[in-house]
């Protein structure tokens, strides 16, 4: 998909490029097991995975939204083109009526932030339920050791800079915005949520992370990103995505698959295919 606007149901939409994140390729991980695993690795090509981070802004019905926010200026140079990607399509902060977050990570939502203060004066801030009971509750924190509770903070730096503007949101057609529903994809993170824009096959569903690398996942659900919170709960809703999306005949993209198309059944063994539209 260019970054031109592309039109499902009632919103145009176009895709903001926040960069391109980087990790060792020993962040994949398969379901089956450790010689699954390395046997992935092994056949990986180079010695990295280079993944496009994604948000989308779209406008229509009540103004404008956004789905998820990008870096901002908290992961360096490659990353945190979105500002300058949605000034360049004509859009102030102050503009913004609201984002919807797919789920509580940086790459997701640490954009919302300048410093700790907040970069959209007005927008509400839509955060799924389940998500936010999770990063939101210091409890849930305090099980994690210190260097992994990031997300945590994440979490309380929002509900402070943005007082008053957070909401949850549910699973299911989203209030005040006809033609968008949110769809539960747990697994990744407790309340992942995708959203899918518009009616029937025109619709795109914006799978968010629940699929990172696209054909290696499409042909394999099994295979994964040690990102994954709760891995085999993320292979189950890969599972339920792509068959549904194959049997609905979705447009589907991820905020790190660029790409747009639809899914097949794949041949032989395979679990399903990607075709591009
Ligand atoms: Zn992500």
């Amino acid at each position: 998909m260019s970054a031109a606007a592309r039109r499902f149901g009632a919103y145009d939409l176009t895709v903001l490029l926040d960069g391109i994140f980087e990790a060792p390729k020993t962040v994949l991980s398969h379901a089956a097991g450790e010689d699954a695993t390395r046997r992935l690795v092994d056949s990986w090509p180079g010695d990295k995975i280079s993944i496009d981070v994604n948000c989308y802004l779209l406008t229509g019905p009540n103004g404008v939204t956004l789905i998820d926010a990008g870096t901002g200026d908290h992961w360096g140079p490659m990353l945190g083109k979105a500002r300058a990607a949605l000034a360049a399509a004509g859009v102030r902060p102050e503009q913004v009526d609201r984002v919807l977050l797919t789920h509580l990570h940086g790459d997701h939502a640490l954009g919302l932030l300048d410093g700790d203060r907040a970069w959209l004066p007005r927008a509400e801030i839509l955060i799924p339920e389940r998500d936010l009971a999770f990063y939101g509750d210091p409890a849930v924190a305090e099980t994690f050791p210190p260097a992994r509770r990031g997300n945590f903070k994440t979490a309380a730096d929002l509900a402070r800079a943005y007082a008053g503007r957070v909401r949850t949101i549910a699973p299911g057609p989203v209030e005040g915005l006809p033609d968008i529903e949110a769809v539960p994809l747990p697994g990744h993170t407790p309340g992942q949520s995708g959203y899918r824009i518009g009616e029937g096959r025109d619709s795109l569903l914006i799978w968010a992370d629940a699929i990172h690398l696209g054909d290696p996942q499409i042909e394999d659900p099994e295979v994964g990103l040690t990102y994954d919170l709760d891995p085999a709960q993320a292979v189950q809703s890969r599972r339920v995505l792509l068959e549904e999306a194959a049997r609905h005949g979705w447009l589907v993209t991820g905020s790190h698959v660029s790409r747009t198309g639809r899914i097949e059944a794949g041949a032989g063994d395979r679990g399903w295919r990607f075709v591009e539209d």
